[in-house]
């Protein structure tokens, strides 16, 4: 069985506690590897390994990280078919959704941020003919990346790359349920030559290395992605000190379909909102909002595509639809719906856990789920469900679609379906999300700001922004002598 250990200053060192947490495979529900159960001691020595870093790697030129970075990304291309591998047995998702998805977009992070650094530009103003100033990119020094376990390494590599290409050293703590890929990710700075210390990897659980990797005096900055749960932890313990802290949290996000949506595409892709990742996107579209004229028709097509999904053996390339994460996670998503069917939801689909035989009994399997007939005030209808759970609402115009869009303490994202270009733009400003998609999902640009309003988040990662988030703009003034003086 496969022991995980933590990599500091290039090297793989075990926990210094010498324990280890068991790693399940969602598809057989049985354990298959062995993760670090690092506690304060591992986060200090990452820490302590970034910090000594932290000088030379400032000091490095932005084409000098640029290259390295452009490595990491040629490297994780030569490995992705380990790398797939491992990120379908840790997480349960279907290979090919991990190959066209997950390992593509880790390598493009990287990619894409090695040539944003070099591209970055300066800003200069001048108050008067003889007086000068300009803005001066500047590290931060040691930050935090925290990641969740949905989308393993495409999430970690998200936050890496941009702290990386902005001069900072890092100390990465991936999701405890999903730890392969990133351990992987240590072989590969090991063989890009990356210098040590610049990107440390610490495993195990949250709140045990949370409280180091938050509050070190020496950590400049922590960017994290998870629930909103976690999210307010992490802000308790680190706005006080006046770290720099990024949300990206969870999220309640309303499709809104209009009675003049192009069906046909609308629901292809209103079912693939719902249920992509086993609906463990935090995208993901899970209340269903439908204008009653149309909401028959609409339901009876969803279940169509709903049920028509292909759910079997993650690492099959037919398998639409694979495991969930976790058993306590299966069973958190089965929970609710049960709450839901108790107080008068219609289960329209899916809803009943497992459904495969042979080794896959005992994975973490649940069919794609379409409830009605709760009001948006239900739990169900406001709190994250996180799995391939969706709720179907009916509303009669468009004030009232906008008011129970907006009826939730969550704003990540929402997706409009129209084919009124005035409706289209009018609720789009209406609604309350970072990100709004019009006749279309997850469609992303990596320069476009990422992140939520309300309870999704605070903060903005792509492009610039990211930049911006793991960079101090120093601002430098000059005077200029109108003479002459030597
Ligand atoms: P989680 O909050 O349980 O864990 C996320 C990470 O935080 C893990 O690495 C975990 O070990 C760590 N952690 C836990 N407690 C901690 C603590 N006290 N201090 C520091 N770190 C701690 O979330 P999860 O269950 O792994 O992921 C699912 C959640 O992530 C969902 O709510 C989902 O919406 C959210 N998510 C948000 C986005 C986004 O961009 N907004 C993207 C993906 C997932």
């Amino acid at each position: 069985m496969e022991q995980l250990q933590n990599f500091i200053h290039n090297r793989f060192v075990p926990p210094q506690s010498g324990s280890y947490l068991e790693n399940f495979e969602p598809r057989t529900g049985k354990v298959y590897g062995q993760v670090p159960d690092s506690d304060e001691r591992d986060a200090l020595a990452a820490i302590e390994a970034a910090s000594e870093a932290r000088a030379s790697w400032a000091r490095t030129t932005k084409e000098e990280r640029s290259t390295y970075l452009l490595k990491m990304a040629e490297l994780i291309r030569v490995h992705s078919s380990e790398l797939i591998e491992a990120e379908v047995r840790d997480n349960g998702k279907p290979i090919k959704l991990a190959s066209m998805v997950d390992i593509p977009r880790s390598a493009a992070n990287f990619e894409y941020f090695a040539k944003v650094i070099v591209g970055q530009t300066h800003q200069a103003f001048e108050p008067r003919e003889d007086y000068l100033h300009y803005t001066r990119p500047t590290p931060l020094g040691v930050v935090t990346c925290i990641s969740p376990w949905n989308l393993p390494l495409y999430l970690l590599t998200w936050k890496i790359a941009p702290a990386l290409a902005a001069g900072n050293t890092v100390v990465a703590k991936p999701s405890e349920v999903t730890p392969k890929t990133a351990y992987l990710l240590g072989k590969i700075v090991q063989e890009a030559g990356l210098p040590p210390g610049v990107l440390n990897i610490v495993h195990g659980l949250g709140h045990k290395l949370g409280p180091t990797l938050t509050t070190d005096p020496r950590v400049r900055a922590v960017s994290f992605t998870g629930s909103t749960k976690t999210g307010e932890v992490i802000a308790r313990a680190a706005s006080p000190l006046f770290k720099k802290i990024s949300l990206e949290l969870g999220g309640k996000n309303p499709t809104v379909i209009f009675d003049d949506a192009d069906l046909e595409r609308t629901l292809s892709h209103a079912a693939r909102a719902s249920f992509a990742n086993q609906g463990q996107i935090c995208l993901c579209g899970s209340r269903i909002l439908i204008h009653q004229s149309i909401y028959q028709r609409v339901k009876t097509e969803l279940i169509k595509r709903a049920d028509g999904l292909v759910m079997g053996d993650p690492l099959s390339p037919e398998t639409q639809h694979g495991a969930l994460v976790s058993r306590e996670h299966r069973d958190k998503v089965v929970g609710m719906i049960e709450l839901a069917k108790k107080d008068g939801a219609r289960l329209l689909c899916g809803g009943t856990p497992g459904g495969l035989g042979g080794e896959l009994a005992q994975g973490y399997f649940l069919r794609p789920t379409l409830l009605e007939g709760l009001p948006p005030e239900h739990t169900i209808n406001q709190e994250e469900i996180f799995g391939p759970v969706a709720s179907l609402i009916p509303f009669k115009t468009e004030e009232e679609a906008i008011e129970i869009a907006n009826g939730v303490g969550y704003g990540l994202a929402a997706s409009v379906w129209t084919e009124n270009i005035h409706r289209a733009h009018r609720v789009a400003h209406a609604l309350e999300a970072g990100m709004v998609w019009i006749n279309s999902w997850m469609e992303r640009d990596l320069s476009t700001p990422f992140g939520g309003v309300k309870a999704s988040g605070v903060g903005r990662e792509g492009g610039q922004y990211a930049l911006s988030f793991f960079q101090e703009q120093k601002s430098i003034g000059l005077q200029i002598h109108p003479e002459k003086k030597s």
